[in-house]
């Protein structure tokens, strides 16, 4: 049966103290317990309901984590500060001295930082490789290996996971899948194809509005109960909570995230083929031209498209400031990094959020000088933005 992720959110229901349509908001840091043993035995982690503390989890950051784990169809979940604050804690979680993590080469500039820089500084080290090359995953692994990670859909340069392969080379391997689903949410449900761990940064879409940071982390009750232990759990200790105020209008926000996704998708997708039409060299997964378009297409879930992010590449970075700035300039967007928001953004990755890649590195993977990403907005008449955009390209010689 077709998974329905909107429909799985809309039937959650939960009520507010006093009747309220919206859960109340639990505005407190710390919490009462009726008899001393209650919170003895909440502490031993044997007093399911109850509230302990904050870092440890609050009311209304249980009910977007439900929330966003019925998106998911994991178990459960747990939210987080922000999205490497949910990132960190999975891969310090599963990985000690000595271990060792395969990962695809194109991730968000932060993980790759993370895993390159500072989990070294504790013995975890990390191969990067081709994602889409599953020989080259599959050959890349080693007895120390303990996770497997990946994007969905890459950043910036919107490769696609082949998530259920990948999920078969997990299983024999004995690893963990860990999937970022930041670039593609309701589109595709990772953990339906085998993921074990699926992450987001509630950041980018989910949240949609670009008030806030936050993360999520959707898996097994037993690895988010590990996460939240309190002598030894990665997101307890290290200490990304989520605060309830946030918590509250992050879940007010999910709720229209099935129509912003449907227009984001549709937005770009309009772009990508009018400027791959023009003979710019354009990379969107709804494109036939993309080389997992099909891949993407066996992967998603009815109705939300191909996502909102694309990229195309005018030749230089010099062309690529300047496009970026005159359509900042006609209000066609904003040259900002991040993603989801109701208006366009476009960012040159190779100088700003892949700058953590060194050069050499970015070359290697197909990351050009001339990239700009974009995140397509909600326009509602994206005809009139793309003859406001081609007049941009036009005006620069571009096209
Ligand atoms: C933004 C982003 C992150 C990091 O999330 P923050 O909320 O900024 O910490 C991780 N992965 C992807 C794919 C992202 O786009």
């Amino acid at each position: 049966m077709a998974f329905k992720p909107a429909n799985n959110i809309q039937d959650l229901q939960y009520f507010g103290e006093f009747g309220g349509v919206n859960p109340s908001i639990s505005d407190s840091s710390t919490y009462t317990f009726l008899s001393a043993k209650t919170m003895f035995d909440t502490f031993e982690g044997n007093a399911d309901g109850c509230y302990l503390y904050s870092r440890h989890s609050t009311p209304s950051n249980l009910y977007l984590g439900q929330a966003l784990a019925a998106m998911e169809g994991t178990e459960t979940a747990n939210v987080t500060a922000s999205g490497m604050g949910a990132i960190t804690p999975v891969i310090m979680q599963l990985c000690g001295a000595g271990d060792h993590v395969v990962s695809s080469r194109t991730i968000y500039g932060g993980t790759y930082a993370f895993l390159k820089n500072f989990a070294p500084r504790f013995q975890v080290t990390t191969s990067f490789v081709d994602i889409t090359n599953l020989e080259a995953v599959e050959a890349a692994i080693t007895p120390t290996t303990k996770i497997l990670y990946c994007e969905a859909v890459s950043n910036p340069l919107l490769e696609v996971a082949d998530i259920a392969s990948l999920a078969a080379i997990a299983k024999k391997h004995d690893l963990k899948l860990v999937v970022d689903n930041t670039f593609s949410p309701l589109s595709i449900s990772p953990a339906q194809l085998g993921a074990d761990i699926v992450i987001h940064s509630l950041t980018k879409f989910i949240n949609g509005s670009s008030d806030t940071v936050g993360g999520v982390i959707c898996g097994t009750e037993e690895f988010i109960n590990n996460l939240r232990n309190v002598n030894d759990g990665a997101c307890m200790l290290l200490g990304a909570t989520m605060d309830s105020l946030r918590a509250a209008s992050i879940l007010k926000n999910l709720r229209t995230l099935h129509i912003r996704v449907k227009q984001h998708s549709v937005n770009a997708h309009y772009l990508a083929e009018k400027f791959e039409a023009d003979g710019l060299k354009t990379v969107y997964p709804g494109l036939a031209s993309h080389p997992s378009h099909n891949i993407f297409k066996a992967m998603m879930n009815d109705t939300y498209g191909f996502g909102g992010m694309l990229t195309i590449d005018v030749g230089s970075l010099e062309k690529a400031n300047a496009l970026m700035e005159l359509m900042q300039e006609k209000n066609l967007g904003y040259l900002a990094v991040s993603l989801g928001f109701y208006k366009t953004l476009f960012s040159a990755p190779g100088s700003s959020t892949s700058s953590e890649i060194p050069e050499e590195e970015q070359k290697e993977m197909g990351l050009s000088d001339g990239l700009i990403r974009f995140s397509i907005g909600l326009d509602a008449d994206i005809e009139r933005t793309y003859k406001m955009m081609r007049e941009c390209m036009t005006t620069l010689n571009i096209l």
